[in-house]
Formats: C-alpha cells, sequence, structure tokens
C-alpha cells in the first residue's frame, strides 16, 4: 500500500499560524491526502518524528545552480568547461533538496544547463528540488548581468525577441534586469538600465505566454519601471522607498531581499578574493539595503525569501543565514517561515501545489529536529526530507 504516516512532530504548516500538535500528515501517491488528529491515522507505513517539526519544504526564490559561490564565481564558471558546470549543477541541486529546500528559482545560469538539471530531477534521473528556470536574463547592451548570465537586447522590440528565446529554450519564468548591480564591473546599482518601454514589452512578451516575471532591480528608479509595467517579484530592492513599498503592497508585488548576497561579499571582503569592484559596492548599498527591507516590512508587502545562492561566498542549500537577516531586520519568527513556504509558493503561481501541509499539495516535506520559530538554526537540523512524497533525505533514528 502506497501510505505513508507522519506522526509525532509539531507541525508548522506554512500558513504563519501557531505550531500544532497531536496530528498525522498522510502521504499518499506523493501528494498529501490528509491531516488527521494522531488517534485517527489511518493504517499504513509510519514514521514517528517524536520531538522534530513538520514543515513544508522550504522554497529558495533566487538561486543560480550555475555558479558556485566561490569568491568569484562567474569567472569559476567562464573558466571551466561546459560539461564541467552541467555536472557541478547537478550536484548543487542534491545538496539543495539535502537541506530541505524542495524548490527553488533559478535567475540566470550558462546555456540553459539549469534547464535540463530541471528535467533530470523532473524524470527522476538525479535528486534535486523542484526547479523553475529563466534561463538568460534580458539586460541591456552592456548592462549588469551582461558578462554571465545575460541576453543583452537594446528597444522593445529586440526585448521581445530575446524573452522568445527563453521561452523557446523551455523558461519557467522571465527574468530581466532592470537596473544595475554588485557583480559587473562599471555599472551603479541604484541606476536605471532596461527603460520603461523595454521592461514593459518583456513582461507583456512572458503575460502572454502565461509565465511570471522577475526583476533585479536595487535602484528605485528601475523598481518604479517595473511596478508600472506589471512585474512578479523585485529581486533585491535596495533603494526601495515608501512610495514604491505602498505600491507593491496593494498590488502584491513580492519582494525576495536576498540580504545575504551582499553581506557575503561585503563580510568575505577582497580577502576572501572577491572582485574590488564587488566588494566596494556591497559595502555602499549594505545599509541601504537594510532600510529598504525593513520599510517593505512595515508597509506589508508580500516577502519571499531568496538567497542569491552561487554568489560570491553564499552557497547552495541552507536558507538559514538568509532567514537569520531578516530576523534581525525586524521580521518575527513565524512571518519568515511563512516567506519561505506559503508566501513564496505564492510568488510563484504554486500555493495549490507546494509551501503548505495541506490535503491535496505535493507531500514537499521537512522535519528538522527542534523548532524553528524558537531557534532558526534548528532548520539545519535536517532528519527527513521528502520531495513529492519520495524520500531524499532519513536520518531517522
Ligand atoms: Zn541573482
Amino acid at each position: 500500500m502506497d501510505r505513508t504516516i507522519l506522526t509525532g512532530a509539531l507541525l508548522l504548516d506554512g500558513s504563519g499560524g501557531p505550531p500544532l500538535s497531536g496530528r498525522a500528515v498522510v502521504v499518499e501517491h506523493g501528494r498529501i491526502s490528509a491531516v488527521v488528529s494522531a488517534a485517527e491515522a489511518p493504517s499504513g507505513t509510519t514514521l514517528k518524528l517524536d520531538g522534530l517539526t513538520l514543515l513544508p519544504g522550504l522554497i529558495n526564490m533566487h538561486v543560480h545552480l550555475c555558479f558556485g559561490g566561490e569568491a568569484d564565481p562567474a569567472t569559476v564558471m567562464l573558466r571551466e568547461a561546459y560539461p564541467m558546470t552541467v555536472i557541478k549543477a547537478a550536484l548543487r541541486a542534491r545538496q539543495t533538496v539535502e537541506a530541505g529546500v524542495t524548490t527553488v528559482r533559478d535567475l540566470g545560469g550558462r546555456d540553459y544547463a539549469e534547464l535540463s538539471v530541471r528535467d533530470a530531477i523532473l524524470h527522476g534521473l538525479i535528486p534535486g528540488p523542484r526547479v523553475l528556470c529563466a534561463g538568460r536574463g534580458i539586460c541591456m547592451t552592456g548592462g549588469h548581468g551582461w558578462n554571465m548570465i545575460g541576453r543583452e537586447s537594446d528597444g522593445p522590440d529586440d526585448v521581445r525577441k530575446a524573452v522568445r528565446e527563453q521561452l523557446k529554450a523551455g523558461a519557467d519564468v522571465i527574468k530581466i534586469f532592470a537596473t544595475g548591480g554588485v557583480m559587473t564591473p562599471g555599472v551603479e546599482p541604484n541606476s536605471a538600465q532596461l527603460t520603461a518601454d523595454e521592461v514593459r514589452a518583456a513582461i507583456e512578451e512572458a503575460r502572454k505566454a502565461g509565465r511570471r516575471t522577475a526583476a533585479h532591480a536595487m535602484g528605485s528608479d528601475g523598481i518604479a519601471n517595473c511596478l508600472d509595467g506589471g512585474i512578479t517579484t523585485i529581486e533585491h530592492g535596495v533603494f526601495l522607498t515608501e512610495a514604491l513599498c505602498e505600491r507593491m503592497a496593494r498590488d502584491g508585488v513580492a519582494l525576495v531581499p536576498t540580504l545575504i548576497a551582499p553581506h557575503a561579499i561585503a563580510t568575505g571582503g577582497v580577502a576572501a578574493g572577491i572582485p574590488e569592484y564587488a566588494v566596494r559596492k556591497s559595502l555602499a548599498v549594505a545599509d541601504r539595503h537594510l532600510e529598504g527591507f525593513r520599510t517593505a516590512l512595515r508597509a506589508g508587502v508580500p516577502i519571499a525569501a531568496g538567497t542569491d545562492a552561487g554568489t560570491p561566498c553564499n552557497p547552495h542549500g541552507t536558507l538559514v543565514p538568509e532567514l537569520t537577516l531578516m530576523l534581525k531586520g525586524g521580521m518575527a519568527p513565524d512571518a519568515v517561515i511563512h516567506a519561505a513556504t506559503a508566501a513564496a509558493a505564492r510568488a510563484l503561481g504554486l500555493e495549490q501545489e507546494t509551501g503548505r501541509i495541506a490535503p491535496g499539495l505535493a507531500a514537499d516535506l521537512l522535519a528538522v529536529d527542534g523548532n524553528p520559530l524558537e531557534r532558526i538554526q534548528a532548520l539545519d537540523e535536517v532528519r527527513l526530507v521528502l520531495t513529492q512524497g519520495r524520500i531524499a533525505v532519513n536520518r531517522l533514528k
């Protein structure tokens, strides 16, 4: 019989509500079929999770599987042979799911290697999370990302073509670079890059195909262009203002803060081997980044967790360093868990698929030792991971 019962754990169902005890989660054919009181649990293979906390598999809204989190990952990737990038990306996918992250959104890779990793996981060839891919990010000529993961394009017509290329390659989501950033030399984070017309063209083209959009957007003018065009998520949001946050809250546009990305660069510094321009720009935006995050919190902007994994000194796997910074920024523990589960699923349009422990959803589940509401580091004490009902990690005694 294909039925597994998970009992004994404290249940954090992802909805943001208080933890529940005395429940049994019933998994059948890869999905959660019921959540019942332990006394009413049906027969089946029982996994006893006493002393553990059971929560939905975590979601990382912003990763780069083709980058390895070295001090200068772009240079490492561009110098290695393409097949090596593919192998490493597959290993990083395994590392990700073993950390309890069962869904990621990849916002830029190398020649669509990450799409093949996505498909290999989908076909059961290799272990890994559910992966949504953007393919190449759309940037202006010489704009942020051009030297790594970008598809340079200029003018609304060319931007449309660039989006169509990503759709043709199999992209699940479209990524645009609306402003300068940290990891490309010679561009400034607070300057707008793609024009309002170009941004609008990209979003319109994605929408026609039923795809959502993500914008690398640090500067306020670029963020405004994205909101005008109807973007789905703002990545980084360093120079967010009160007015911009009010618009995001009203329109339901989610912020993916990625606080750890510039923090890791600023902390590692040139001593770690990180390029000087990236260190200088990260130090310059660090305080403003936290201020933007706090402004978004106050305004009630939906927040979804993402790490920008793969960027300098920012490895794949755990979300804990990012969630720790979100707590430090003033977010409540239950809201932080919500941001890494149900709120993220909603931003991806997957709220009926993952991000909560509720009947009908995929059995993406994570059991950890301890209560992450009391100690966020408990999320690193992974004991059991299920991805769509398949066991990816089992360290139960
Ligand atoms: Zn990124």
